[in-house]
């Protein structure tokens, strides 16, 4: 009888574990990938997207992914999990039997309860968010021409909310590409703010001090102001408040909170607050065999972090590989990863190790990992493709067709209706 191995999610763990294993040939597996999209999203990218460059370096297909190996792919929302008889249902309706089971549902975001968040600021957590954040832009910018002087600054002011990295590269990106759109659109761009809100004493908090001090006086040369030890209460339509300060803006860019997935929770798992699953050295739930959680949901060093995430998908098939071999599983060393973080077009910061590289060479090393990203996935030529497009500007403001101005000032084709 053959083995069923089922993989729950498209993203880095997910893909990781299956590639791997589907590398290794095993005789009598059958590998099943259930996600709920077509594709897998590059977070890592997001903000890009919002800012101009074109969705496919975003986007890869599952299939593509998947193509000339035994790995079968199937489109459906896994809804409930049985351990027990070990059965994963879906919401087509479908039911799947496994042998063993790798989870990697991801993140979603977390708005802490604070009033207003959820249903007026901006995610950032998919491609979805990022296209809706970008028409956004392009709307309040194009329709407060006409506005008074107060709704042309309540309309020009940007707050994103969060001083970790997403936050930081959102910001930074943000202002050059807003003051781009403003001009073209015939509103001063010198009118255009953006402010990053963050809770701690400083940016990236979670990083070294020289590190993140550099940065936040790069976003602050940009532009950008900064406000730290600032805790947001509640947002309304017209402006989000702080302890003792209010914003006014048509635009919060929430970036400030992730939640490991909800199913994890209603399926009774042991999770902590974050609701990160509690893991064995095998990534094996507590209590649990034959059944892996990786990536932004496993309580594990490094967390939150796409290289964290492949990683625990590596290690996962290796540990599948072992089981079905009867032999003993490799100790997983946890690396620590290179951080890359874009402070606006062509710079970048990075820390790897102890080592600190800023500027262009930064950014260089940023697209560097961006590749080796794709390079994961896909063959050479294929990654080198997807690594392409993401160098092609999709400028066009998306309200009215504008193409945004070349660097060297010249502008495209108009057609505002
Ligand atoms: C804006 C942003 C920028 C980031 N930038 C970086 C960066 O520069 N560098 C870095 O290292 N990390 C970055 N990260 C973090 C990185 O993206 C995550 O750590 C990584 O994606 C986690 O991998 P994962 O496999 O746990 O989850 P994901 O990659 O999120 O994959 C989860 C998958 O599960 C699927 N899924 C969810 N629910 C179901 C269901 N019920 N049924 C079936 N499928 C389901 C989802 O569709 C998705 O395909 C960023 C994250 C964000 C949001």
């Amino acid at each position: 009888m053959q083995t069923r191995i089922l993989v729950i999610g498209g993203g880095f763990t997910g893909i990781a574990s299956a590639l791997r294993l589907a590398r290794k040939n095993i005789e009598g597996v059958h590998i099943t990938l259930v996600s709920d999209r077509q594709h897998f999203e590059y977070h890592g990218a997001l903000y890009r997207l919002v800012t101009g460059t074109s969705p496919l370096e975003i986007c890869m297909p599952l299939r593509e992914i998947f193509k000339g190996t035994n790995v079968e792919v199937v489109l459906d929302t896994i809804t409930t999990l049985d351990t027990t008889v070990k059965i994963a249902r879906g919401a087509s309706g479908s039911k799947y039997h496994y042998n063993h089971l790798v989870l990697g549902l991801g993140a979603e975001t977390n708005y802490f309860n604070i009033p207003g968040l959820k249903e007026l600021s901006f995610g950032m957590k998919t491609i979805n968010d990022a296209l809706r954040l970008k028409r956004h832009i392009s709307e309040v910018l194009l329709t407060c021409k006409t506005g008074t002087k107060e709704e042309q600054v309540c309309a020009t002011n940007f707050v994103v909310i969060g001083g970790g990295p997403t936050g930081m590269e959102m910001a930074a990106d943000l202002i050059v590409y807003a003051r781009k759109i403003a001009k073209e659109h015939g509103v001063d761009p010198s009118l255009v703010n953006v402010e990053i809100v963050e809770g701690a004493k400083r940016l990236i908090p979670t990083l070294p001090e020289a590190f993140a001090e550099r940065l936040e006086e790069r976003v602050r040369e940009l532009g950008v102001k900064v406000l730290t030890n600032r805790v947001v209460e509640r947002e309304e339509v017209e402006g989000v408040y702080l302890k003792d300060m209010e914003l006014r803006t048509k635009t919060v860019i929430w970036t400030a909170g992730v939640m490991a997935h909800h199913l994890y929770r209603e399926w009774g798992f042991s999770v902590d607050k974050r609701g990160c699953v509690e893991v064995d050295e095998f990534f094996r739930p507590k209590g649990m065999t034959q059944v892996y959680v990786g990536g932004d949901a496993a309580i594990a060093e490094y967390w939150g972090m796409a290289q964290t995430a492949h990683a625990h998908g590596e290690y996962i098939a290796e540990v599948i590989a072992s089981e079905l071999a009867h032999t003993t599983a490799p100790v997983f060393h946890p690396k620590a990863p290179i951080y890359a973080i874009p402070s606006g077009p062509g710079w970048a910061g990075v820390l790897w190790g102890k080592t600190t590289v800023y500027g262009k060479t930064g950014w260089f090393l940023r697209r560097l990992v961006d590749f080796i990203v794709f390079q994961w996935m896909l063959p050479f030529r294929k990654a080198w493709d997807i690594f392409q497009s993401g160098r092609t500007p999709s400028d066009a403001c998306p309200v009215c067709s504008v193409e945004i101005g070349s660097a060297n000032g010249s502008h495209h084709q108009h057609s505002i209706p």
